[in-house]
């Protein structure tokens, strides 16, 4: 069994006294900034004039150049999105780190697909929370936390290990527990999740079950709530207990339904599918055509989002969840 890192197992905290530059204010920037921020860390915020700027001094938090922040900070965290930490760390990071310092992630792409190579005598770790940065923050004001991953890249001072756990138990991890990887397991395994199963595998799931019972006739509005709204409570039943406590829980005609038709959805081709997926992600390919797209004014990542934002689902979500006053974002 893995070994599982909690609040009382993290003996040193080697973080405390230490400055840290969360680089990005965004989904994870705002929330390991605040949670740190609340666990007694010296923070500073190291992010480009704009709207994140603003909120980050909203926040009282003292806010600086990515290059300021990082030649200031011993452990900078970079929070920026992916596709844009190879050139930033360039031209702002880089130089601004002396031996000795932390360089840390929340995702182990760039470093594993060779985008940054960090100089020998800074540690590279990574604490990866398995959760978007709302609930990280959210979590955390509930008393509870999103369970985190971490990895040690590289161990310069001979402390990585205890100060990657000290920054997991800062940013509330260890409250939930966190497990110990590798930044190549951590990567391809955090791609093929959003890529074949949370994300690209859910929406496109339930898309197509909207499109079927459309396609038959049926009110969109009606197979919105079926496929789509659903889906929540569904997933909460299954988060709380797996899939025994959801099978438990809907009819029997239902779970008869699932053993019967299941399979028949997601076939053995799916599965196929899926394995070509993680193949592009271990052999680089997926990391390269965001990589290229990106140089390339992300034409076709834009072409994709407008394609997908045209679908009726969006429209009839849209009027749908503004009449549902108990959805978080209409309250
Ligand atoms: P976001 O897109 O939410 O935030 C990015 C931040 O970077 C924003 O504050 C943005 O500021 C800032 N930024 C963008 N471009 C620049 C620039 N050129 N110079 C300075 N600042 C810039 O990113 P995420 O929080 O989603 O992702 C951050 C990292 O966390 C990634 O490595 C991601 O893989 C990882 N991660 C994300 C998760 C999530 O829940 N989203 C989950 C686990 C890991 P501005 O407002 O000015 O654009
Ligand atoms: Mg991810
Ligand atoms: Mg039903």
């Amino acid at each position: 069994m893995v070994k599982v890192y909690y609040d009382d197992s993290v003996k040193e905290d080697t973080l405390k006294g230490k400055k840290v530059a969360v680089i990005g204010y965004g989904s994870q920037g705002h929330a390991h900034a605040q949670n740190l921020r609340d666990n007694g860390h010296d923070v500073i915020i190291g992010i480009r004039a704009g709207k994140s700027a603003d909120s980050a001094k909203a926040d009282n938090f003292e806010v600086f150049s990515v290059a300021e922040a990082s030649k200031q900070a011993e452990v900078v965290m970079v929070l920026l999105p992916d596709e844009t930490q190879g050139s930033i760390y360039e031209n702002e990071i880089k130089d601004n780190l002396e031996a000795g310092n932390s360089l840390v992630f929340a995702h182990g792409f760039n470093i594993h697909y060779d985008v940054i190579q960090p100089p020998a005598d800074v540690d590279v770790f990574l604490v990866a929370p398995k959760g978007p940065g709302h609930l990280v923050r959210r979590t955390f004001t509930e008393g509870s936390a999103v369970p985190c991953l971490f990895a040690v890249y590289q161990d310069a001072t001979g402390g990585a290990t205890q100060t990657a756990l000290s920054y997991a138990k800062g940013v509330g991890g260890t409250r939930a527990g966190v497990i110990e990887t590798t930044f190549k397991e951590e990567t391809e395994t955090d791609l093929f999740g959003e890529q074949a199963v949370l994300c690209g595998g859910t929406t496109h799931l339930v898309q197509a079950g909207f499109e079927t019972l459309v396609e038959a006739g049926y009110q969109p509005e009606l197979a919105y709530f079926e496929v789509l709204h659903e889906l929540k409570l569904i997933v909460d039943l299954m988060y709380e207990g797996g899939m025994e406590k959801m099978r438990n829980s809907i009819s029997n005609t239902a779970e008869y339904g699932d053993y019967v038709s299941g399979p028949r959805v997601v076939t053995s081709e799916v599965k196929a599918h899926m394995k070509d997926v993680l193949t592009d992600i271990q052999n680089g390919n997926f990391a390269k055509g965001f990589i290229d797209d990106n140089k390339n004014g992300f034409k076709e990542f834009h072409r994709m989002r407008a394609e997908q934002k045209g679908h009726q689902i969006t429209e009839v979500g849209n009027k749908l969840r503004d009449m549902m006053p108990f959805i978080d974002q209409n309250k």
